[in-house]
């Protein structure tokens, strides 16, 4: 959980009963949680044990449902879709290493795109952004094999910024076979 010194930790719908909560307007609700400052704005809901926001989306009223449908979605995915009015295509990166944050700009989560990984990958080389082996034990140590691996690895990915074809040969060591 990240923990922001003085931040109040209290939402204005607190104090509202559960009906009202859930009648108010997902962004409306989206931004009551999200505290901004001149860097980061961080998420001060629920955070996945990785260290992402979590948000209750309320889906479309099913008429087969007395109440409206809510799923967990990533609070930056989200945060992606309220600002560009569509989902994200594929993987965000944190560029700013706060995986809580939910400030969509290019110094904090973008979308990458091919256009720009291939300049960074000119820029930086390739191998230098993607991987250290400070990088590849910390992904190892996060992804150990076994049930669930291959969602560790895709988190695991959206973590780095890297594919995950490349977690998952860092993980069984097709690359970086040396580092311990
Ligand atoms: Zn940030």
């Amino acid at each position: 959980m990240v923990t922001v010194a003085g931040s109040p930790a209290v939402s204005p719908f607190a104090r509202l009963g559960q009906r009202d909560y859930r009648r108010t307007p997902d962004h409306v609700r989206f931004w009551s949680k999200v505290r901004k400052t001149r860097g980061c704005w961080l998420w001060q809901g629920g955070l996945s044990k990785y260290g992402y926001g979590k948000f209750q989306l309320t889906l479309p009223h099913d008429p087969a449902h007395l109440k409206p449908k809510q799923k967990h979605v990533a609070a930056h995915r989200y945060a992606f879709k309220l600002k560009t009015g569509r989902w994200p295509r594929g993987y965000l990166l944190h560029e700013c290493d706060t995986p809580g944050c939910v400030r969509i700009c290019a110094d904090h989560v973008h979308e990458g795109g091919q256009r720009r990984n291939v300049r960074d990958g000119l820029r930086r080389g390739r191998s230098r952004r993607c991987t250290t082996p400070t990088i590849v034990r910390r992904i190892r140590r996060e992804c150990p094999r076994g049930k669930g691996v291959v969602r560790r690895m895709r988190e695991a990915a959206a973590r780095y910024g890297l594919s995950p074809t490349a977690v998952c040969w860092i993980v069984y060591r097709v690359t970086w076979r040396w580092v311990k």
